[in-house]
């Protein structure tokens, strides 16, 4: 059963924004699809007095534009309209892919990209492919925006930088024009499984490789780019060697940031054979959304 809670449903962002603004004193938290929220309501974790500000009826939080040539995202938008989206298939199909593996369909229905964001697990599914776009997330109260890269917002496990009276307002993708991509996903098992481990590619070719991005998911406190082997493989050939050595790179990048730990002798070894079957997977020319493959 729920613990009694404070209820507060705003009909309009900026009705939202004033009531986080003049409500300072009592702790408020944000309630998007509440896949997440709910459980720690369900557990207790929320201070007494707390108030549940409910978003998910804000239409103007669920939007999907391009401006400039980037991608804007809504943070209402859910990983189930995520992962259907022809919009986001063609632009960011890794982003697609990612959002059709979160959870079940209800919790696809239900669960939004802004909330697998400002949650912060290590382990959310949308975060390595927004990293792969250089994504940046714009956070808005009633007196300030300001634009930040996601991979500054995430700041520790379960821990983004959210600012009293912020909400997220929107997520911004960079085009990713010519690449090609590969996508690796490891479960304990077949159905409703966290990610162990999460590696996304996207490689520019032409002859050599002339660009590789490599972000690396569930791995780490915070979701990384391994930007030693990203380095390594810009201007080389895309040979068995050089396909290995980056993929054992981006391996020991994992090491560097969590230390050695009791699951190294596991970790590293798979996370390396994952990069090398992404590597080979963008090579192959995939657009990775599981579209046209079999
Ligand atoms: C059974 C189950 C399976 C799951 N499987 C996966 C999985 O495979 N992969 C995965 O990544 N996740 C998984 N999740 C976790 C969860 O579904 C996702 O993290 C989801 O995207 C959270 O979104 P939400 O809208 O439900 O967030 P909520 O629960 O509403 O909110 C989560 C947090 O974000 C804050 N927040 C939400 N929106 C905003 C905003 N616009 N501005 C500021 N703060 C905001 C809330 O205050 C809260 O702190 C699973 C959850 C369940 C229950």
């Amino acid at each position: 059963m729920l613990p009694p809670f404070n209820y507060f449903r705003p009909v309009t962002l900026n009705e939202a924004l004033s009531f986080l603004a003049n409500e300072a004193s009592r702790p408020a938290f944000i309630l998007a699809g509440g896949t997440d929220l709910i459980l720690k309501m369900r557990s207790g974790r929320l201070p007494q007095d707390s108030f549940i500000v409910d978003i998910s009826f804000l239409e103007e939080l669920r939007y999907l534009r391009t401006a400039k040539g980037n991608l804007e995202i809504g943070p209402l938008l859910s990983h189930g309209q995520i992962s259907t989206s022809r919009e986001i298939l063609d632009f960011a199909p890794l982003l697609a892919r990612a959002c059709s593996e979160v959870g079940t369909p209800q919790v696809r229905a239900r669960g939004t990209i802004g909330g697998n964001i400002v949650h912060a697990s290590p382990a959310a599914d949308s975060i390595p492919p927004l990293l792969l776009h250089d994504a940046r997330v714009t956070l808005i109260s009633l007196r300030s925006e300001r634009t930040v890269p996601l991979i500054s917002f995430l700041k520790d496990a379960y821990k983004s930088d959210l600012h009293e009276g912020e909400l997220l307002w929107k997520i911004t993708l960079s085009p990713l024009q010519g690449f090609s991509f590969g996508y690796q996903r490891l479960i304990p098992r077949q159905a409703v499984g966290i990610a162990r481990l999460i590696v996304c590619v996207a490689l520019k070719t032409k002859g050599q490789i002339e660009e590789a991005r490599i972000a690396i998911g569930s791995a780490t406190p915070v979701a990384f780019r391994a930007r030693k082997a990203e380095a390594f493989l810009k201007g080389k050939e895309a040979s068995p060697d050089n396909l290995d050595f980056a993929a054992s790179l981006a391996s020991e990048e994992m090491i560097e940031i969590s230390g050695e730990r009791w699951s190294t002798p596991y970790k590293r070894p798979v996370l390396q054979a994952l990069a090398k079957r992404a590597l080979l997977e963008a090579l192959s020319g995939s657009r990775g959304n599981g579209e046209g493959e079999n």
